[in-house]
């Protein structure tokens, strides 16, 4: 085990130490043994979303952008679903999207956080940093900033204002690895990680098509397919990160605000729970001694942290062992018109 490892290690121990004590004073039934710290230690999984408003909103290249209507909608059935099972999930924000949407755009970030949601910074444009210099990189982040810093300064100075950059880039060569590190920790954020991916998008893209093109039963077959593929990527990186790190730290689930989504947000999240997780915040699942340590890898694509711990504590890990989502849905995504 490496020294970084080893420190994970010890973070985890002492915070399982710290819960037994607190168990042991606090718990109504008197001290509990191992059996019930180890219940009380289930998986816990915070949900995110990328793409606020919407992930295609107001995009001209998008096939098929959504009416004002289905923006509303897809973000109404994003937060009932999200209420239902009291889950505090973070959404990212992407600036040009909410002025391009007027007041819609704003009244759809207020909605979140009357329900008591947290918003974070996904920056202006949704441009790739790898193609930028940190100069443009910062003036991705502060440009991004203007319709949700009276939100991310609303709480104590304490409470971390979360950013995370399009496509998880966060520095393709070590030396802007570095300078986009010192350059979120400048402007006072916390770099959002994220666990778990589904490719949620190619599902979306067929999905979107099957419904334009009234083909009822293909729709049925995407959304089939997609929480199949959701439930084995929930179980395949938790047995990466155990791999990876020994343990399993709290999960962060990556999700976009499209029209999938929306309508299978209810059953996802009940598989999680049928997998015994339990929802806590951002803020919560980063406190882990996991996330803690900071990462010094640079990495071109934007790959789940699990790969990325693999990388930095030189864990060798299968990655051809993840399923990818099923080709059909990927060929149909991508092939058929939407008027067909
Ligand atoms: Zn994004």
């Amino acid at each position: 085990m490496t020294q970084i490892r080893k420190t994970i290690a010890q973070g985890r121990l002492a915070a399982v130490a710290a819960t037994l004590i607190g168990l042991a004073l606090f718990s109504p039934c008197g001290p509990v043994g191992p059996q019930a710290a180890e219940s009380n230690a289930a998986r816990t999984v915070a949900i995110t979303f990328d793409d606020l408003p919407h992930v295609n909103a107001a995009d001209p290249e998008a096939p098929l952008p959504p009416t004002l209507h289905a923006v509303r909608q897809v973000n109404r059935d994003i937060l009932g679903a999200l209420k239902s099972h009291a889950v505090p999930a973070t959404g990212f924000v992407v600036e040009k999207r909410v002025e391009q949407l007027g007041p819609v755009g704003k009244d759809i970030l207020k909605d979140w956080i009357d329900a008591g949601l947290d918003l974070g910074n996904h920056t202006y444009s949704h441009a790739d940093s790898n193609a930028l210099d940190i100069n443009a990189i910062e003036k991705e982040i502060v440009d991004g900033e203007r319709s949700i810093s009276p939100f991310l300064f609303r709480s104590a100075a304490s409470k971390p204002r979360f950013l995370r950059l399009p496509y998880n880039h966060v520095g393709n060569t070590p030396e802007k690895q570095q300078a986009i590190t010192t350059l979120a920790a400048g402007h006072g954020y916390t770099l959002a990680a994220s666990t778990i991916d589904t490719s949620d998008y190619l599902f979306d893209r067929a999905y979107e098509k099957a419904l334009a093109a009234r083909d009822t039963a293909k729709v049925e077959r995407i959304v089939a397919a997609y929480l199949d593929h959701t439930r084995e990527q929930i179980t395949y990186y938790a047995g990466l990160n155990r791999q990876v790190l020994g343990y399993e730290p709290p999960a962060i689930m990556l999700l976009h605000v499209n029209s999938l989504n929306a309508v299978t947000l209810d059953r996802i999240l009940t598989l999680f729970e049928e997998a015994g997780y339990r929802f806590i915040t951002l803020e919560t699942a980063q406190a882990d001694p996991a996330y803690q340590q900071p990462l010094t890898i640079a990495t071109k694509f934007g790959p789940m942290w699990g790969y990325r711990w693999a990388r930095q504590y030189n864990v060798k890990v299968n990655g051809s062992a993840e399923k990818e989502p099923p080709d059909w849905v990927v060929k149909y995504g991508e092939s058929i018109q939407p008027d067909l």
